[in-house]
């Protein structure tokens, strides 16, 4: 069995960022399994392939949903990165991190000391290489670049106007001081490329001699010997022989929110009546495994345009070599775009503490796998609540390591939840209504004038949603019963065992969820080597904001 220091499961963001910090230290072995490919795509490293990447089964894994029963028994598309870079290498690239006030909640009601906002600020600006900020909110200098879109498309412009016509205020930094507004999103590119945690972070760190990085290698079990986790299983390529690997110090679970509690589900620990319905031997009965699913459903507005201002127009050939020479000759246009330009955050509650609707404009139409094409010209405009009650389940379908795990988000199971899509769907209609779109629209397309009535727009929203992409917590974070991992990231009741990504968080953050798996992956990288970070002095807007 080959020896390691650490071993680390999944070379998604957290992965990444976890197997270049941890081999900084030249005497420390470190072995990192992927199960995709190495991130040699194209598509990945032109930021506009993402339109191509949803869809992907090269570089993701094909999931669809179990049937879901509050949304009509559909089995949705479910795409989730297995490549190097994971989720990194395949998403919108859209730089979020979520509202102070989500941090604050995951240290004072989920029990998480060391995870309020004040304590994790200094992981998000460690990684940042912001290309326009400068202050106590932002890093410069950090790996990844996030940086302000090279050429974005006139349609993104005229959403944001539209939006501010709609009541929400202009905000150029939705990582800031203040979260509400419109805008266009920074992105996380460096000169009209992706950069992901495997181009920056994994990329440099490939080069040492104490890093060992196998893609196309599957975890299929954690060795566990006297509660105490001393390697991984896993299989290569061809899926015939297994190896293992030893850790002498540690194992890193970094498989992702559908990952991480799938292998520790195959390695019998999870809940012992689930793991014995399955034949599975129970090494540990941990009853949170793979439970606390949370994901976003986006709900979408799509209207015709009245004349080829959409994306849609590159399926082309002459437009697409246009695009290409103004792209390699010029470093710009349409191939630099990430698709999801411009958005913002709003409310949906009027109680909200914070905004809970999040929007994502596409100056396009079937950009995304599910969302509908139209024959003409169309753009599309994404809403999403930010804070569903609703809670799913990752759960085994078979003890076979190679099969899809059932994925079952539950959206729509709370009331609440249902209610809310619909006021966000709504205030997405609000926003194309305005003025500034009126020279551009020919016509609402979908839902259709002819849904108005709330159980008009909640079936609508049943029959069309779609993932948002960001489901987390499956592992999560906490000191209660249904906790899987302690605030230091460790197993409960197994030694040597920790999980790091992203199905640690307790709750959902109200954003997209790469920035905050990024910080993640550094403060795991600290809490391991065991740093104590020292902690930069919070912004005094910080106070005010919280
Ligand atoms: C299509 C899409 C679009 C998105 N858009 C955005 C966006 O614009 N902005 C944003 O902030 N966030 C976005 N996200 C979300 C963001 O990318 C994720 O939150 C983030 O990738 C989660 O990182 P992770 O490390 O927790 O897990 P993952 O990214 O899921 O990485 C886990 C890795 O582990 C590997 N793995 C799993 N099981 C095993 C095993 N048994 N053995 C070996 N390897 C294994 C997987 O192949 C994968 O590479 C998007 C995600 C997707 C899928």
């Amino acid at each position: 069995m080959a020896g390691y220091d650490y071993v680390i499961v999944g070379g998604g963001p957290a992965g990444c960022v976890l197997a270049s910090r941890l081999s900084e230290d030249p005497v420390v072995r470190v072995l990192l399994l992927e199960a995709g490919p190495r991130d040699t795509d194209p598509y990945i490293h032109w930021p506009v392939g993402f339109y191509k990447l949803t869809s992907s089964t090269k570089n993701a894994w094909g999931y669809r949903t179990a049937p879901l029963a509050h949304v009509d028994g559909r089995r949705m598309w479910f795409p989730q990165g297995r490549v190097l870079g994971g989720g990194g290498s395949i998403n919108a690239q859209v730089f979020t991190r979520g509202h102070p006030k989500d941090y604050d909640e995951w240290a004072d009601k989920e029990g998480c000391a060391g995870w309020s906002y004040a304590d994790v600020l200094p992981y998000f600006r460690r990684f940042e290489d912001n290309e326009r900020f400068s202050d106590a909110w932002h890093g410069t200098g950090g790996p990844i670049a996030v940086s302000d879109q090279i050429s974005p498309h006139r349609m993104s412009k005229v959403f944001v106007r539209a939006a501010q016509e709609a009541g929400l205020p202009y905000n150029p930094d939705f990582n800031g001081a203040r979260q509400e507004g419109c805008g266009l999103y920074q992105v996380t590119q460096r000169s009209g490329r992706r950069s992901s945690a495997a181009i920056e972070y994994l990329r440099p760190a490939m080069r040492r001699p104490n890093l060992t990085v196998r893609t196309r290698a599957t975890a299929t079990r954690l060795l566990v010997e006297q509660a105490r986790a001393v390697g991984v299983e896993y299989v290569e390529r061809d899926a015939r022989s297994r190896q293992s690997a030893h850790a002498d110090a540690e194992v890193l679970v970094t498989a992702g929110a559908i990952g991480s509690p799938k292998l520790l589900l195959l390695s019998g620990i999870g809940p012992a009546d689930e793991l014995r319905a399955l034949g599975i031997e129970v090494v540990h009965d941990l009853p949170g495994v793979g439970r606390n699913l949370q994901d976003h459903i986006d709900v979408y507005v799509i209207s015709e345009l009245c004349a080829p201002y959409s994306y849609n127009k590159h399926t082309q050939l002459h437009r697409q070599l246009w695009a290409g020479l103004q792209y390699y000759a010029f470093g710009c246009g349409p191939v630099t775009s990430n698709l999801a330009e411009a958005g913002g955050f709003w409310y949906a509650d009027p109680n909200a503490r914070s905004p809970d609707i999040q929007f994502h404009f596409l100056p396009g139409s079937g950009l995304e796998a599910g969302v509908t094409q139209l024959g003409e010209h169309g753009c599309t405009l994404n809403s999403a609540f930010l804070r569903p009650l609703s809670r799913g389940t990752v759960r085994l379908a078979s003890a076979d390591p190679l099969a899809h795990p059932l994925i079952d988000p539950n959206y729509f199971a709370e009331d609440y939840d249902r209610r809310m899509s619909i006021a966000g769907l709504r205030l997405a209609r609000e926003i194309m209504a305005q003025p500034a779109f009126r020279p551009y629209l020919r016509a609402e397309r979908l839902p259709g004038p002819d849904v108005q009535s709330d159980a008009d727009v909640l079936a609508y929203a049943k029959q069309h949603g779609k993932t948002d992409y960001h489901p987390v917590g499956t592992c999560k974070m906490g000191i209660e019963e249904r906790a899987v991992v302690d605030p230091e990231l460790r197993v409960l009741g197994l030694d040597r065992l920790r999980v790091c990504d992203s199905s640690i968080m307790p709750r959902l953050v109200s954003s997209n969820t790469n920035a905050p798996t990024l910080m993640i992956g550094e403060k795991a990288a600290d809490l391991v080597r065991g740093v104590v970070q020292r902690h930069l002095a919070a912004p005094r807007e910080l106070q005010a904001a919280t």
